[in-house]
C-alpha cells in the first residue's frame, strides 16, 4: 500500500489559530474546583467555560462567575433553541455549556477549560476529537468524603448522594487522557499547569501559532 500523505509537513498553509480544549471531570469533592481556580490565576491563556445550572447557588457562588444560574423552564429552552454543546443531569440537576463561550475563547486561540461530568465529556469528545481530557482523582474514598464534610456546604443526605455517585464517576476514568491525583494540592496544580504547557506545545497547532517563524526559518536556511 502507497502512503499519500506528504512527506513535508506544510508551514505554507496557516489555519485559523485554534486554542486546546480540556475536560476536567473527578469525583465531587475531589478537589476540581479548587484547583482549577489555582491553575487559571497561573495561567493568563486559559479560560473556564462557566456553565449553566438549575442547582441552587451555594454560599458565596456569584451568577455568571461560578455558574449561570437558570431555572427548569429557561433551561429546556435552551435545549430547544440548540444552545449547548452538551447537557447533562447530575444528582438531579441540570448543567451544560453554551457553545457560544467555547467557540469565543478557542476562535481566538486561547485555551478553554470544561468543568463538567463524565457524560457531559462524551458529549464533547464526540465534537471535538482533539479535545484533552483530565481526571482528576481523590487520594482515597475516605479523604473524598472528608473533603465533602470538610467543605461545609451540603446537607448529609446530599453528601451520601455524591458519595454514591463517585464510584460511578470514578468507573470512567478510563475515558481520559491524564490521570492526576490530587494529594498535595501545590503538587496538583503543579502537574495541571505543566500538562497545559505540553499540550499547548504539540506540532499541530505550534505549525499554526509559529507558521512565520517556520516559513522564516525555511527561507534563510543555507543550502
Ligand atoms: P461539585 O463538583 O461538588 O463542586 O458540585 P457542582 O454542583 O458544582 O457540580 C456537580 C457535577 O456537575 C460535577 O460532576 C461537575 O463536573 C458537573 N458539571 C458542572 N458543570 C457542568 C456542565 O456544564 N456540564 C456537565 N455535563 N456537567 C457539569
Ligand atoms: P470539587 O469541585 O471537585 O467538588 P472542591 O474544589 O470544592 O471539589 O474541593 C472539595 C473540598 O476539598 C474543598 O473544601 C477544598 O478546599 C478541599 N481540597 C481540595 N483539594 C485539597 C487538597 N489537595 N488537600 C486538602 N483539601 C483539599
Ligand atoms: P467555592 O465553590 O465555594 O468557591 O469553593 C468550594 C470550596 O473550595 C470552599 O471550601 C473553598 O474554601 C475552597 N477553595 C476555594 N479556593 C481554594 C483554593 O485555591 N485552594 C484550596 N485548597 N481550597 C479552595
Amino acid at each position: 500500500m502507497s502512503d499519500r500523505r506528504p512527506a513535508e509537513p506544510t508551514v505554507t498553509e496557516p489555519k485559523a489559530p485554534q486554542g486546546v480544549l480540556f475536560i476536567v471531570s473527578a469525583p465531587s469533592g475531589a478537589g476540581k474546583t479548587s484547583l482549577v481556580k489555582a491553575l487559571l490565576e497561573r495561567d493568563a491563556m486559559l479560560h473556564l467555560a462557566v456553565s449553566c445550572t438549575t442547582r441552587a447557588p451555594r454560599r458565596g457562588e456569584v451568577d455568571g462567575v461560578h455558574y449561570h444560574f437558570i431555572d427548569e423552564p429557561e433551561f429546556l429552552r435552551r435545549i430547544a433553541a440548540d444552545a449547548f454543546i452538551e447537557h447533562a443531569e447530575v444528582f438531579g440537576n441540570r448543567y451544560g455549556t453554551t457553545a457560544a463561550a467555547v467557540h469565543e475563547v478557542l476562535g481566538r486561540g486561547d485555551d478553554l477549560l470544561l468543568e463538567i461530568d463524565w457524560q457531559g465529556a462524551r458529549q464533547v469528545r464526540a465534537r471535538w476529537p482533539g479535545a484533552v481530557g483530565i481526571f482528576i482523582l481523590p487520594p482515597s474514598l475516605a479523604v473524598l468524603e472528608e473533603r465533602l464534610r470538610g467543605r461545609g456546604q451540603d446537607e448529609d443526605a446530599v453528601i451520601a448522594g455524591r458519595m454514591a455517585r463517585a464510584r460511578d464517576e470514578l468507573s470512567h476514568y478510563g475515558e481520559y487522557d491524564y490521570l492526576v491525583v490530587n494529594d498535595d494540592f501545590e503538587q496538583a496544580v503543579a502537574t495541571l499547569a505543566a500538562l497545559v504547557i505540553a499540550e499547548r506545545h504539540r506540532r499541530e497547532p505550534q505549525e499554526v501559532r509559529l507558521s512565520g517563524l517556520l516559513g522564516e526559518l525555511a527561507s534563510t536556511a543555507p543550502d
